[in-house]
């Protein structure tokens, strides 16, 4: 499926490891990924797949020392970001990409007002702006995340999960970034108000155009907001396509077919869900084939050998020696 619009971030090859006294650990493992404007992709997956390290390493924020990129590149707009100096990503940082984390208060400080903070984030990229200019925005983007611009002069404890939540979208977007990434933004919300932070980053994403990257591991939440989504499987995508593809299509990676099989239904009566069995491989130690072949139904001795190729057909990409057997078949 050809998509004309702009590329905003290209991903090619990559790999991270990170370096302890004992051992190497490798987190991503040549993983590709290419996002355009305007494009909510989800990035699912379980917990150790590797999601928040590509996170990490986009924003050049993996731990000092510990955390390497070996191989491949990330490409932002057309500049590559491996390769770019700290002072130039501190000026794309929370201005041209920005990350929203899973618990609102490792983003708030405690001892500061929401307000202030939020009028931070203006001074450092705005400061071209009058005091009055400054406060007027602080207020639109209050009001625009659903609180009163009147509780500006609050601290983030005497707000709830979600507005907190709300606050750190409003510093994630006040600076209308191009590209911002999610990690996880309503795991630790309940249902409802993960529904009304879903509408929100909506509303904001057509308000701004961003492209937006939703690292998740629930493929609930992929079906209502993305348009495209990546499954990861220890630092790989294993399958990339539209929601459509991905939820209503002919074939799936085994994989994706567990996490789907995982998803709790109301039409379904049988008793118990039916999870993937086993773990991911351990990645101080991964296996030369498929990472998946130890929990995979359907197998084969090839799997255990070689990793399979890519294999790919509008767009719709599978990572599986089952599709390489069925394009074989059809050739
Ligand atoms: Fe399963 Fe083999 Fe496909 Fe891996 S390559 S997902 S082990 S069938």
């Amino acid at each position: 499926m050809e998509n004309d619009k702009k590329v905003v971030l290209e991903i090619k090859d990559l790999h991270v490891q990170y370096n302890t006294d004992d051992a190497t650990v490798r987190a991503v493992n040549g993983l590709n990924l290419t996002l355009h404007e305007g494009e909510k992709l989800g990035l699912v997956g379980e917990t150790g797949a590797g999601k928040t390290t590509l996170a990490l390493s986009i924003l050049k924020l993996l731990p000092e020392k510990v955390g390497e990129i070996t191989k491949g590149s990330i490409t932002y707009k057309g500049e590559d970001l491996v390769t770019a100096s700290e002072g130039h990503m501190l000026k794309l940082r929370g201005h041209s990409i920005s990350m929203i984390f899973q618990d609102p208060m490792t983003s708030l400080n405690p001892t500061m007002s929401v307000g202030d903070q939020v009028l931070e984030v203006i001074n450092l990229h705005f400061p071209e702006l009058s005091s009055a200019e400054k406060t007027k925005k602080v207020d639109e983007m209050f009001n625009m995340v659903g609180i009163p611009a009147s509780r500006k002069g609050e601290f983030p404890h005497q707000f709830s999960g979600g507005m907190k939540q709300r606050i750190v979208i409003a510093m994630a977007l006040i600076a209308e970034p191009e590209l911002l990434l999610a990690d996880e933004p309503t795991t630790a919300l309940d249902v409802t108000i993960q529904a009304q932070i879903l509408e929100l980053m909506r509303k904001l994403k057509e308000e701004f155009n961003s492209a937006v990257v939703l690292i998740t591991h629930d493929l609930g939440v992929v079906a209502e907001f993305c348009d495209t989504v990546s499954v990861i499987y220890s630092g790989m995508v294993v399958e990339h396509g539209t929601v459509e593809q991905i939820f209503e299509g002919d074939g799936n990676h085994p994989y994706t077919k567990g996490l789907i099989h995982c998803i709790p239904s109301l039409t379904d009566t049988s008793k118990r869900l039916k999870p993937i069995p086993g773990r991911m491989p351990d990645p101080r130690n991964l296996p030369q084939g498929c990472c998946f072949a130890d929990r995979c139904p359907n197998c084969m001795e090839v799997c255990k050998q070689r990793l399979p190729e890519p294999y790919e057909k509008d767009g719709h990409m599978i990572l599986c020696h089952l599709y390489d057997e069925k394009e074989a078949k059809n050739a």
